[in-house]
């Protein structure tokens, strides 16, 4: 059962104290604290665990201090979508929005390889209206001989060209607690001109202790990749972790499932489960189509395979997407083959909007049609 109490309630007041006291005397029950600092209130969420069935919701929403009472129905305690749940499915990080009711596209680079090619990558999401993007430091790569990533050493002149073009949030993978202090006091040193979405990749999506580090800081959203050999129930499960530590401005991911079945695709496309995500929680969902299709083959009609599935994913609601993108593929250290031409961003773009647009005639059809 999740007490929601009175915004900004005063934790030093005689009201909060004698709740806690009457809720902390409940047999069998257990409270957890989760407060959600924002810009303009604070909230804080009280979860009772235990033998909640026992309580009445009406009783527990007649005590002072306590604005409203939502049952948990599903498994997913904090990001779950519960009965009558009409809690924010949406954050604010660095000016941007990430709910279940828009759209952001992140593009660039894969892995960061030369700082003439970030600058690039910048300029022309720049000259196209864009303020998120994508930037691989830390790589987990299949064999240890491959290119690691620059690491820390790249930080400083990602973040700088950041600011200078206005990107307002840059998905950057980390693969260990470390790497969130590398790109913390890089950010302090160059002046914090950007934001940073810390981004859990799919080989780490059952990595309990790293979910834990990033979910105990609240200053970075996080973006969790679907695990790519467990279930879909396991995936959001972790995502749960972050939440459980106290991050709930999580993204999750899809990127395709590890399986033959899906040859000659890199993995097997996913994102018809965008509508099951959002039905489950309140996560926004995010779909990458790059390291899904992990080529740049296209059908008789012309069109890309990846923007093919990107458009799948749009259609059906997805509220980002992440793709690879560079100045010059043949160079790139990692992932060159389906990496996205930088003449083709405008083209990629408008190819999104019309499938958001489909979405969104979708939607108002389904208002008109199912009651
Ligand atoms: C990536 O986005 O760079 C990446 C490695 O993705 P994934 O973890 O989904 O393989
Ligand atoms: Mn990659």
């Amino acid at each position: 059962m999740i007490v929601i109490l009175e915004p900004n309630i005063d934790k030093n007041g005689d009201t909060y104290r004698s709740l806690m006291n009457h809720l902390t005397h409940l047999p069998t029950i257990q409270v957890r604290i989760h407060e959600e600092i924002g810009t303009q209130q604070t909230l804080t969420e009280l979860y009772l665990i235990g033998n909640t069935a026992a309580l009445l919701q009406e009783d527990i929403e007649s005590i002072p201090g306590v604005q409203r009472v939502v049952r948990i129905s599903g498994a997913y305690r904090v990001l779950g979508r519960h009965q009558d749940d009409s809690r924010s499915s949406h954050f604010e990080y660095n000016g941007v929005h990430f709910g279940q009711d828009n759209l952001n596209v992140f593009a660039g680079l894969c892995a960061v390889d030369t700082a003439e090619h970030v600058e690039e990558m910048m300029r022309a999401l720049r000259d196209h209206g864009q303020v998120c993007t994508r930037m691989g430091a830390y790589k987990p790569r299949t064999n240890p001989y491959s290119f690691q990533g620059h690491g820390k050493s790249c930080l400083p002149y990602v973040f700088e060209l950041a600011g200078k073009y206005d990107i307002k949030v840059i998905a950057m993978e980390v693969t260990h607690e470390s790497h969130v202090e590398e790109i913390n006091q890089a950010l302090d040193l160059t002046g914090r001109p950007t934001g940073v979405m810390l981004q859990i990749g799919t080989r780490n999506t059952q990595n309990f202790e790293l979910l834990k580090s990033v979910g105990r800081q609240q200053e970075f959203p996080v973006l969790l990749k679907r695990g790519f050999g467990i279930t879909l129930e396991e995936s959001l499960n972790a995502a749960e972790y972050l939440a459980s530590e106290g991050n709930r401005k999580v993204v999750f991911c899809l990127r395709g499932m590890k399986t033959n079945m899906g040859d000659p695709h890199r993995n097997l496309i996913d994102f018809g489960h965008v509508p099951v995500v959002k039905r489950l929680t309140r996560m926004p969902v995010c779909v990458d189509p790059s390291h899904s299709v992990g080529t740049r083959e296209r059908a008789p009609d012309r069109i890309l395979d990846i923007m093919h599935v990107t458009a799948q994913g749009v259609v059906a609601g997805a509220n980002m997407v992440l793709v690879d993108f560079h100045p010059a593929p043949e160079k790139a250290l990692v992932d060159g083959p389906q990496a996205l031409r930088l003449p083709e961003l405008p083209y990629f773009l408008e190819d999104i909007r019309l499938a958001r647009e489909g979405y969104e005639k979708r939607v108002a059809l389904a208002q008109q049609y199912v009651k």
